[in-house]
């Protein structure tokens, strides 16, 4: 039975982009991994890395100077740095959620300046979220005033991934306060870090993904050129909206990075560790959570990357998809992380093993992009629409 999602399977270059982007993680990510979570720091090593690779943002297509990759591509690149660093996954994973509204929906002008800047080698990040406006995004405040040749930004944005270290942000704000539904008054806009009034704030003291900054951004008076727009006015939210169709299987692919991370790790542990005479991974309970781990993780898999070919290709039925990958992968790493944890004992609970962090990360994975409750609600209204 097809169950509508299409044939899929992962070709030759797929299977040879893991294997690249796996010994690039292993080398010249995974060793800083701990000092990057213990200091807090911006993983400048993995961005050096994925840019010099061409997996920094490999999504951006041919046409703007990028490597054009298809999504399961770039879900392949998320997992594989996830696989060791939740922190530097988030640089490939945000890039394409901070310029997707503009490949939807940007004009060409636009969308060859910036793409080709991220292309090159900078960072984008998304902002919808403000404080009081997080799962219901219609009910942000932060304005936009026409002027003639620029638009004026106030406001307050917050939980931006990345923040500080992005040049471009892709900024949702209401530009038509006047507008019947609040939706159809959101319009988005490309800033630049450098533009007057572009404020960037302090850093949140986070659980986990301790090295991909989270902060607020304020615009004060923040001028931008009117052709900054993405698209027409008023079509902000709908960009933003079908823009998270586009990438939240992505997280569901960092969540699987995360819990083949996890699983790995217990793997070796398991072979390793003696009581009772024996290696624990003798004992029939521990084999069994192993099964289940790694069952849950390969489930897990294909729906990821057959909701990316599906929203890639347009087919109906891509949001619930998009949801489904996004919430039963996040999950997947959250049970996942947390058995590993188990089976390594009192080890796991130290930071001398990097389950405790891949624990840590793997949570995040079920409340961004939308929590794991906000994606069942898209999933059932998707169902009950019939
Ligand atoms: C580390 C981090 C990075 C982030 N990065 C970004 C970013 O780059 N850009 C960006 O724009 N945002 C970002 N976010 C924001 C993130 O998307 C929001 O935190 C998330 O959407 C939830 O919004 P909230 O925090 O306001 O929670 P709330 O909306 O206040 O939700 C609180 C709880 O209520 C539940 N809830 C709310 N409404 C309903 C409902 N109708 N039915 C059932 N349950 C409901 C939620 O599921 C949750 O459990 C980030 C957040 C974090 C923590």
């Amino acid at each position: 039975m097809d169950a509508g999602y299409g044939l899929y399977q992962l070709g030759d270059e797929h299977n040879a982009l893991r294997e690249a982007v796996r010994d690039l993680a292993e080398k010249e990510i995974a060793p800083h991994a701990v000092e990057v979570d213990e200091q807090e720091r911006f993983p400048v090593e993995a961005l050096t890395a994925l840019n010099k690779a061409g997996f920094a943002a490999p999504h951006i297509p041919e046409a703007y100077d990028g490597q054009g990759a298809d999504s399961v591509a770039t879900n392949i690149v998320i997992e594989e740095v996830a696989r060791v660093c939740g922190s530097s996954s988030l640089i490939p994973a945000v890039n394409k959620l901070g310029t997707m509204n503009l490949i939807l929906g940007g004009s060409e002008a636009l969308k060859q300046k910036v793409l080709s800047e991220i292309a090159a080698g900078e960072m984008a990040s998304y902002a919808l979220s403000e404080r009081e406006a997080g799962s219901d995004t219609a009910s942000m405040r932060t304005k936009a005033r026409s002027e003639g040749s620029t638009w004026v930004l106030n406001g307050t944005k917050c939980w931006i991934t990345n923040a500080g270290e992005s040049s471009w942000y892709t900024v949702m704000a209401v530009s038509n306060p006047d507008a019947a539904k609040p939706a159809d008054g959101i319009s988005a806009f490309m800033v630049h870090k450098d533009d007057p009034g572009f404020v960037v704030g302090p850093k949140e003291r986070k659980l986990g993904i301790k090295g991909s900054p989270t902060r607020e951004i304020y615009f004060e008076n923040c001028e931008i050129p009117a052709d900054r727009i993405i698209g027409e006015p008023g079509q902000g939210l709908r960009l933003a909206l079908r823009t998270l169709d586009h990438t939240r299987h992505s997280i569901g692919a960092q969540a699987l990075g995360i819990a083949q991370g996890a699983l790995d790790a217990a793997v070796a542990y398991v072979k390793d560790r003696k009581q009772f005479g024996k290696a624990i991974a003798e004992f029939q309970g521990v084999q069994f959570m192993l099964a289940d781990m790694a069952m849950k993780i390969e489930a897990a898999r294909h729906l990821v990357y057959a909701a990316a070919a599906k929203v890639e290709r347009g087919e109906p039925g891509g949001s619930f998809a998009s949801s489904a990958a996004k919430t039963f992968a996040s999950d997947t790493a959250m049970e996942v992380t947390t058995d590993a944890v188990q089976l390594f004992g009192g080890a796991g609970y130290t930071r001398d093993f990097p389950v405790e962090r891949m624990m840590r990360d793997a949570k995040i994975t079920q409340i961004y992009e939308g929590t794991n409750q906000i994606q069942r609600m898209v999933m059932a209204r998707s169902l009950l629409k019939g």
